[in-house]
């Protein structure tokens, strides 16, 4: 049977912008139906935008520090209108790369919402298009837990627009989108809390990185609030909001954002018309091969919910299209080992096993850490630490885990990322020269044992 198109793709986010160009590349005719904005949750409401007000955020605390190095810096101001509204010609200028990349690559594109028929064809805009394979790829929504006042609250689709930086804010979460966030307001100026239901936010994590950044966030200003949690949320007569906290406690904010969590972005997509089916969190269910229940019809990404990056869904997009018209290129996706940054105020970052994980798989391990005052901080008022941290398979010698809190630590943790896939040892590191003076040369210095 002749189809339309050899793939349609449904979202021109990371993973399906990935899989459209190179399977374009790789000869395929293929279409991508995009229904909001090219470049997906990344480029337009995630990683992109979020580190830009990182940065902003971060200036106050540089502004500070070059008094220590005999800058003069007085009426120095902040205005959030300026930050957004350069953040926002930053983000159009990287949607038009994004057209550029599919169209140049030869891809059809539909800028509008796409729905799934059957198997082979999907509808846009009243229009049918066949195909042999057609990728679901449309990421995943924030979701604010059903509480009476929930409208009143906002996530972080929003936040990135919002006019005016509010002054007061609550941050609800305890994962690094709420870590980051609270960092982004109170940097720019903000009174900020953040409440966390549990005992400690960041899980997953190591625990002395979780330990480690709740005392930084402390050190800077941020009200960290642990076992709190909201159960309602009241407009008062001037605007404010007050939320009551499940044990009764009442506090007031101008603003109050949600980051407890995305769901599957699976609206008006068709599933059920199509057969496609869900596994039991309620994500599209997939093989090892991104096949769903119907194996025409293939999903990556956000919306298949294994891991929530980039790196992952372009890595799932890549597997894809190579998978289908380059098959001699093709390798499974590798889920082992994922380094990643969170751009939290100080920075974390971390690739491999935590101390934690490396116990409970039975490792026998040893710990270095390095603890210390960044170099660059010595001169100013900044009281801020650095972690560093490797755990080491004290059998093997194998570097299990390396995990930092500090400047730059994802810039810090990507090359040994490198070293880690590799399978470096610890004498590989011991090994290795540093680079001096940096505070990644702590890396491989460490020669103590923190703890077996
Ligand atoms: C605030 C925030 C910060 C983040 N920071 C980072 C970070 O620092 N590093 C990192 O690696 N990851 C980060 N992420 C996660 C990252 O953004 C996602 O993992 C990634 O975007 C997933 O890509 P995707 O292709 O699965 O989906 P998306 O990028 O979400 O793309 C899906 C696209 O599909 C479109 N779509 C949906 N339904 C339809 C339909 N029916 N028809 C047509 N189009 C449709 C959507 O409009 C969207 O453009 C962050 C996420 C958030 C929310």
């Amino acid at each position: 049977m002749a189809y339309d198109f050899d793939l349609f793709v449904i979202g021109a986010g990371s993973g399906g912008v990935r899989a459209a160009r190179f399977a374009a590349g790789f000869g395929a005719r293929v279409a991508v139906a995009e229904s909001r904005y090219l470049g997906g949750t990344c480029v337009n409401v995630g990683c992109v935008p979020k580190k830009l007000l990182v940065y902003g955020a971060h200036y106050a605390e540089d502004i500070g520090q070059a008094q220590g190095y005999g800058w003069t810096i007085d009426g120095a101001t902040f205005d959030w209108k300026t930050l957004i509204a350069n953040k926002d010609r930053e983000i159009q200028r990287l949607n038009g790369i994004y057209r550029n990349l599919l169209v140049d690559s030869g891809v059809t594109l539909l800028q509008a919402h796409a729905r799934l028929v059957d198997a082979h064809s999907v509808e846009v805009e009243g229009k049918r298009y066949s195909a042999e394979h057609i990728l679901i790829a449309t990421g995943g929504w924030p979701q604010i837990p059903d509480i009476p006042g929930r409208e009143h609250a906002i996530t972080s689709n929003e936040a990135f627009y919002l006019e005016t930086l509010p002054r007061r804010v609550l941050v609800v979460g305890g994962g690094y989108i709420a870590v980051e966030f609270a960092s982004i307001f109170h940097g720019c100026g903000a009174d900020t809390r953040l409440l966390y239901r549990g005992e400690l936010f960041m899980r997953g994590f190591d625990g002395s990185l979780r330990d480690h950044l709740k005392d930084e966030m402390i050190k800077k200003g941020v009200d960290l609030q642990f076992n709190a949690d909201i159960a309602r949320i009241d407009k008062q007569t001037d605007g404010s909001l007050l939320a009551v906290l499940k044990d009764g406690r009442t506090l007031e904010a101008d603003c109050i954002f949600y980051a407890t969590g995305r769901r599957p972005m699976l609206d008006g997509l068709g599933l059920d018309q199509a057969g496609v089916a869900l596994d039991q969190r309620g994500y599209i269910a997939v093989d090892d091969e991104f096949r769903t229940s119907v194996p025409s019809i293939l999903a990556i990404g956000d919306v298949i919910g294994r891991v929530q990056l980039t790196p992952m869904a372009l890595a799932e997009g890549m597997a894809v299209a190579r998978r289908l018209y380059k098959p001699a290129e093709y390798r499974p996706v590798d889920y082992a080992t994922i380094p990643t940054a969170v751009f939290s105020l100080p920075n974390l970052a971390t690739v491999g096993l935590t101390e934690e994980q490396a116990r409970e798989q039975g490792h026998k391990v040893t710990i270095f850490e390095s603890r210390f005052r960044p170099m660059k901080l010595t001169m100013t008022e900044s009281l801020e630490r650095s972690l560093m941290k490797l755990v080491v398979d004290a059998e093997t010698d194998r570097v299990l885990g390396c995990h930092m809190a500090g400047p730059d630590a994802g810039e810090i943790m990507q090359g040994l990322a490198v070293a880690l896939k590799a399978g470096a040892t610890k004498r590989v590191f011991d090994d290795t020269l540093g680079i001096h003076p940096t505070a990644a040369e702590e890396f491989v210095t460490m020669r103590t044992p923190a703890a077996i």
